[in-house]
């Protein structure tokens, strides 16, 4: 339930129409949203759920399937959870899904077995803590044993950190504090986190796991298509001519993914090509296949832009049939650059020495992927889909570049913006396209814009409940070099706070040099579920969290398919989501900073339904809904359709 009117008409939203369940069943229809009821017992999947539901009924354990999405890969798999006596019992794939048609790999089928191993239910205050507002450094940081810990209540826990975070946005300014958020967190998590850390405490300093991940993807879609906006898609699977994977083994880290192409290759014998310097197991499933079609090409180790730029040369010298003139000239700029630079310095047999890989056969990839083009095109659908990875295309010093070149290639013969075609980036984390799209980033706001477009600021401070001027002074804040840049300002004593919420520390680099003095310097705090995770061993505050399947909320897969993560069962006792986490220490800290909480927070507590007694991310979803109206990620199509059908 929303309680500041005056703000909710302003974002459009009614009260009186809002119908819960039905509002969310009939985004489904509309944009693909795979949505299901709470409690929705189904017998339609590959397994024998029949027999054990009547097992079940016999004995009185009755089983019930509670919708949800994995929470590992982007894949982002559609899955149940069986829940029997208040527990969840396995996690089943749902057959009806169009993202894994009834699919899932070995992670998903065991995602729920985590639940329930080491839980922390404890909130747990360090006794010697870090306390930059003295300078007083922990020596006991780097141990998690019992005997460093105080064990306390929320209450208390809650009373340190907002009289802390007070006391240093009052001494410091706000840009002292840092937040490092995740791609596991719900959207209405991160969008609330990143309210919480550039509207109320006016803090620039707020990193992701998204930014180790997804940088090069996120600033090449930017620099090539003026958007971060992935335009592909998982259907472009099925009618694509040609499927490539660059720096990317899928079958290992996105299985199904790899499961769906590789059926099609089978179906349809469609060509392949597969970049890495190893051979690897998504190069070995298609070679299984069909050897002919199966283009494994191990690369020299940074020999990317150099091939895919020779297969670029390839095509203009010999297949010039296959460049799309038509597009080029309706839709790019700088052509004739790009093309006297391919053709100067290029050549396959000029970039060998880079990548290793004779001419001839480079010769053959150009020769597929022109003609996988040209059947797209005249057919109107298919073409090249080309999907590329993260540790073997993004992370890399010219990740960038190399994401820059790809999408230029598929730019040369017009493979985008058609069904089956496209450049694709596939994502780590379930939901790192909405950290991305809720701009939980330094620099970033909600909605793909950044922190310089001022009327789009002043229309995010208007949906935040803040005042624009503020937001305006956090844009003037600066956090140079980012994620690795926090942890060296923390090193150097410029941040005194920061927060870990459902991420760990330890997928940054230069943990032992960089990362770990940088904790021990400054006061952390961290929202965990798991009692020996390494999070704690730097911690001065671990507060109990909620995890998959004990919250609910909305998730984000590569595709940027939205969909909906029920909550299952009920959280250990002494355990909050993240979403109340956030809300509780935000209505906290935003009354001490002189801030209206009612309206930067405007969030009451459910009275009823599965969230009772906690706040319901549904409500925070409608005021994100109703904030992307008109902006270009405008999906408030979905509350038109919960008002039309009540
Ligand atoms: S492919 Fe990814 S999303 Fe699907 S079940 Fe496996 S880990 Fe989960």
């Amino acid at each position: 339930m929303i309680k500041d009117k005056q703000r909710m008409e302003w974002l459009g939203l009614d009260e009186k129409k809002v119908g819960r369940r039905g509002f969310l069943k009939g985004g489904a229809a509309t944009i693909g949203t795979g949505i299901g009821t709470f409690g929705v017992v189904r017998d339609n999947w590959i397994f024998d759920f029949k027999g054990s539901t009547a097992q079940a009924q016999e004995t009185g354990n009755e089983q019930t399937l509670v919708p949800s999405q994995c929470p590992y890969c982007g894949v982002g798999c559609h899955t149940y959870h069986v829940v029997q006596n208040g527990k969840i019992v396995a996690s089943v794939p749902d057959k009806d899904s169009s993202v894994n048609l009834g699919m899932q790999c070995i992670k998903g089928l065991t995602a729920s077995e985590a639940i329930y191993v080491d839980r922390l239910d404890k909130v747990l205050v360090r006794k010697d803590m870090t306390n930059p507002l003295t300078g007083h450094e922990s020596a006991s940081k780097g141990r998690f044993d019992d005997d460093v810990w105080h064990e306390t209540t929320w209450q208390e826990a809650s009373k340190i950190l907002v009289d802390m975070t007070v006391d240093i946005v009052e001494k410091f300014g706000g840009n002292a504090i840092a937040t490092y958020g995740s791609g596991q967190l719900t959207m209405e998590e991160q969008w609330l986190e990143n309210q919480f850390m550039k509207g109320v405490l006016q803090s620039n300093t707020i990193e992701a796991n998204a930014r180790m991940c997804m940088t090069s993807a996120v600033t090449g879609y930017i620099a090539a298509l003026g958007s971060d906006h992935p335009p592909g898609c998982y259907e472009d699977i099925d009618t694509a001519d040609m499927i490539n994977f660059f720096g990317h083994n899928a079958r290992g880290s996105h299985s199904v993914l790899f499961w769906r192409v590789i059926a099609e290759k089978e179906k349809r014998g469609i060509p392949t090509i597969v970049v890495d310097p190893r051979y690897t197991g998504t190069m070995d499933g298609f070679h299984q296949v069909n050897p002919s079609n199966s283009y494994n090409i191990t690369i020299k180790p940074n020999g990317d832009i150099s091939l895919v730029n020779a297969l670029a040369y390839m095509l203009l010298t010999e297949f010039p049939e296959a460049i799309d003139g038509k597009f080029i000239a309706d839709h790019t700029n700088g052509f004739e650059s790009y093309r006297e630079g391919i053709l100067a310095r290029y050549s396959p047999k000029q970039v060998i020495d880079r990548t290793g890989i004779a001419p001839d056969l480079v010769r053959q990839m150009a020769r597929v992927w022109a003609e996988a083009s040209i059947k797209g095109r005249e057919r109107g659908e298919g073409g090249v889909t080309s999907f590329w990875g993260i540790g073997g295309w993004n992370q890399s010093i010219h990740g960038q570049h190399n994401v820059l070149t790809l999408i230029n290639l598929h730019l040369l013969t017009g493979d985008i913006g058609r069904p089956g075609a496209g450049p694709f980036s596939m994502t780590g984390q379930p939901n790192a396209m909405s950290e991305r799209l809720m701009g939980g980033l330094t620099g970033r706001l909600p909605f793909n814009e950044g922190m310089g477009n001022a009327s789009h600021r002043d229309y995010i401070a208007r949906a935040w409940g803040i005042p624009p001027e503020r937001l305006a002074e956090t844009a003037k804040q600066k956090n140079e070099n980012y994620a690795i840049g926090m942890m060296e300002r923390a090193l150097d004593g410029d941040i005194k706070m920061i927060k870990f919420s459902y991420a760990t520390h330890i997928d940054l680099p230069e943990v032992k040099t960089l990362v770990r003095p940088a904790l021990k310097k400054a006061f952390v705090m961290v929202t965990e579920s798991y009692r020996h995770a390494p999070n704690l061993l730097y911690a001065d505050i671990v507060l109990p969290a909620a995890t998959f399947g004990e919250k609910g909320g909305t998730y984000q897969n590569s595709e940027r398919r939205i969909y909906v993560t029920d909550k299952a069962i009920d959280p250990p006792a002494n355990t909050k989501p993240d979403l109340d986490i956030i809300i509780t220490e935000g209505r906290e800290v935003a009354s001490r900073l002189g801030l209206d909480a009612d309206k930067v927070f405007p969030y009451k507590k459910a009275t009823e339904g599965p969230h009772k007694g906690k706040y319901d991310p549904e409500d925070v979803f409608r005021v994100i809904l109703a904030a992307s109206k008109g902006t270009s990620t405008d999906f408030s199509g979905l509350l038109e359709i919960e008002q039309r059908d009540g």
